[in-house]
């Protein structure tokens, strides 16, 4: 079972995932602040992406660029010009709409009747310079990726990198969306997780389809469910100025499919624009067959903050329990925002002590959360509703024979451990061994039929 937005925004707000920015002011429409637990999952989202992307590849590099960029790159790569939505106003409410959202011709809120479409540039403009009358306008980059183009030089003189290979770049952006709305899926400062693959002419058709099957399956390998995702190619109106080809990785998100993740084929067209703009040669010279060529580029580009609403609507789960709901995000370990809960049994004075011990030990190796407050079923259930994979229970028992239960998320099933063999236990279950392999000296405990 699956989240309605409702459902989640609610649930983001009551444990401290999502806040609406400047809420005490009224909120700022489409502008989000991430709190305690939203903030961790972010951090592994992004975590799990430069791992997979930058770490454990050979062919790729990661890079740092400032968000405020020379005007005249936004020029040459057509964003100035190009990077703008048709809007239309309502005639009778007044409201305004991106026009895709108002596809028949009516007002989605009052059925008024809509202006003709005009073009609105996304781009946030600002002063740079203290001096606002002379200053020069510059613009929040609406993608990370321009960032990257301007580098590749700079990344091919220091990285000894042979084609093909890639530049990896998280970072925030900032577009001055039409129509808010639909939560964290669209914002008006969000981050992305962009790669700028480079590849020699004629084997980019190859390479497009080897990074639509990568990052398609990345988000199944992060525990969203196959028949939630679907890949839509763009047609050709749809295409981006930049693009040759361009898909879509699609998410079956509450208001319906929509685009989770864009691999762009961009062709040289950025290198191209820049190299012409700046005068600056970007060609990439070919050791090998001592030709020199303008790169093709192969895009994949990811949003932070849309991943986040996909992977907690994905892992949203309601289970009956006796006479309630059971609430729990199954969330990967990889990226659930604490990795193990300390629980002592109760508040008794003799079994804090051992508690915070064992607290102590296992914060230098996971993300946790020690709690002692009400009983022992209704922490569960919290740590079930923000997606704690393993919780540790300290009983009466502990203090005299030192082994703790562990408890899994989504079984409730647990396992009785000796303290010593903790920490090695935990990592192997969130690395993904069953809750059934036991450490030396475990054995089985509530759940478990023999
Ligand atoms: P849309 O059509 O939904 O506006 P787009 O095609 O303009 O998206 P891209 O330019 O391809 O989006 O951006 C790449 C990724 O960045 C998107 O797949 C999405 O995950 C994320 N993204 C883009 N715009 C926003 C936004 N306003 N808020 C949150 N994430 C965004």
């Amino acid at each position: 079972m699956k989240a309605d937005m409702e459902k989640m925004v609610s649930l983001c707000k009551r444990r401290g995932f999502v806040f609406q920015s400047s809420e005490i002011y009224g909120g700022l429409s489409s502008c989000w602040d991430y709190g305690p637990l939203g903030v961790e999952l972010k951090r592994n989202i992004k975590e799990a992406w430069w791992r997979d992307i930058v770490q454990q590849r050979d062919d790729m590099v990661g890079l740092d660029a400032s968000i405020l960029m020379h005007p005249r790159a936004w020029v040459a790569s057509g964003h100035v010009d190009g990077f703008a939505d048709p809007m239309v106003d309502c005639k009778e409410c007044r409201q305004r709409w991106r026009a895709d959202d108002a596809k028949d011709g009516k007002c989605p809120d009052c059925g008024g009747q809509l202006t003709e479409p005009r073009m609105f540039n996304l781009m946030f403009k600002t002063f740079f310079g203290p001096v606002e009358e002379e200053a020069a306008t510059v613009y929040l980059r609406p993608e990370t990726a321009q960032g990257i183009f301007l580098n590749f030089a700079n990344v091919m003189d220091t990285a000894r990198k042979k084609l093909p290979f890639g530049i990896a770049q998280i970072g925030k952006a900032f577009r001055n969306e039409i129509t808010a709305g639909n939560f964290i899926f669209r914002d008006r400062e969000f981050e992305m997780m962009e790669v700028e693959f480079f590849v020699k002419p004629g084997t980019d058709e190859e390479w497009l389809n080897y990074w639509l099957e990568e990052r398609f399956n990345w988000y199944i390998n992060l525990g969203i469910n196959r028949e939630n995702l679907r890949l839509r190619q763009h047609t050709k109106d749809e295409l981006a100025h930049y693009a040759r080809f361009c898909y879509d990785i699609e998410y079956l998100f509450p208001m319906g499919w929509s685009e989770l993740e864009g691999i762009a084929h961009r062709g040289d067209f950025d290198l191209a624009q820049h190299a012409q703009y700046s005068g600056r040669d970007l060609s990439y010279y070919d050791p090998d067959s001592g030709e020199r060529f303008l790169p093709y580029v192969i895009e994949p580009s990811a949003g932070v903050d849309r991943s986040a609403l996909a992977f907690l609507i994905d892992a949203y789960n309601e289970e009956p329990d006796k006479d309630e709901i059971r609430v729990l995000l199954r969330l990967h370990p990889d990226l659930a925002p604490i990795k193990v809960a300390v629980l002592p049994l109760s508040r008794n004075e003799a079994l804090i002590p051992m508690a915070k011990d064992v607290h102590a030990e296992l914060r230098t190796c996971f993300m946790t959360q020690y709690d002692d407050a009400q009983s022992i079923g209704r922490r569960y259930r919290r740590q079930d509703e923000i997606g704690t994979p393993l919780a540790v229970t300290i009983d009466f028992q502990s203090l005299e024979d030192n082994q703790v239960t562990i408890r899994e998320r989504d079984s409730m099933k647990q396992i009785r451990v000796p303290v010593a063999e903790l920490t090695r236990t935990l990592e192997a279950k969130l690395s993904g061994e069953p809750l059934d392999v036991l450490p030396p000296g475990g054995s089985y405990w509530l759940g478990f039929s023999n």
